[in-house]
């Protein structure tokens, strides 16, 4: 099974999200729609904080959450806000392929040491830093997090349309998660 779909025509856009929000993410980052004026944030998007993504959208049209994996389940609060306060109706989740936070404990000595020499902890405070929040930070597989992830913010957020997607940090386009 495909389990990305390449988003290179409207056509290719799931027919649930044509002519919403997170189709328009989606014709703006890949098929270079034409940019519009927005006074006001169509959608929340949640993406990693890596530093290898740029979307290319218009001034105004998201609120945009960054945090490693993509994770929003320690930003309950501010997901809360962007649709009560901010009045959006459309979450896209967008992981990425070689992220970080895939295998955390390969990277424990160099989390360790880059504490203790870059910024100054002492070594035990480090190695109990780690391991308290790697096991809460741990997305396990991108694309099955992300689904995951999208299913956990629809029961939480029942009237809210949830896009679970995927970015290719090499050539940077966005994928649509099949989820059939
Ligand atoms: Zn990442």
């Amino acid at each position: 099974m495909n389990r990305l779909m390449d988003i290179s025509s409207s056509k290719d856009i799931f027919p649930e999200y044509r002519n919403t929000p997170i189709g328009l993410l989606l014709e703006y980052h890949n098929l270079d729609r034409k940019p519009k004026i927005y006074s006001q944030a169509q959608l929340l998007i949640g993406m990693c904080m890596d530093n290898r993504k740029h979307l290319h959208i218009p001034d105004n049209f998201a609120f945009i959450i960054r945090a490693g994996g993509a994770n929003l389940r320690y930003s309950e609060f501010k997901v809360s806000y962007a649709i009560a306060v901010g009045d959006i109706q459309h979450i896209a989740l967008i992981g990425h392929n070689n992220c970080g936070m895939v295998n955390l404990i390969s990277r424990k000595e160099q989390f360790i040491k880059g504490l203790v020499n870059k910024a100054g902890w002492d070594k035990e405070a480090a190695e109990d830093h780690f391991m308290h929040f790697a096991p809460m930070f741990e997305i396990g597989n991108e694309i099955d997090f992300i689904s995951s992830e999208a299913n956990r913010l629809r029961l939480r957020y029942p009237k809210i349309t949830v896009a679970p997607m995927m970015y290719s940090v090499d050539d940077n386009r966005l994928y649509l998660i099949n989820e059939k």
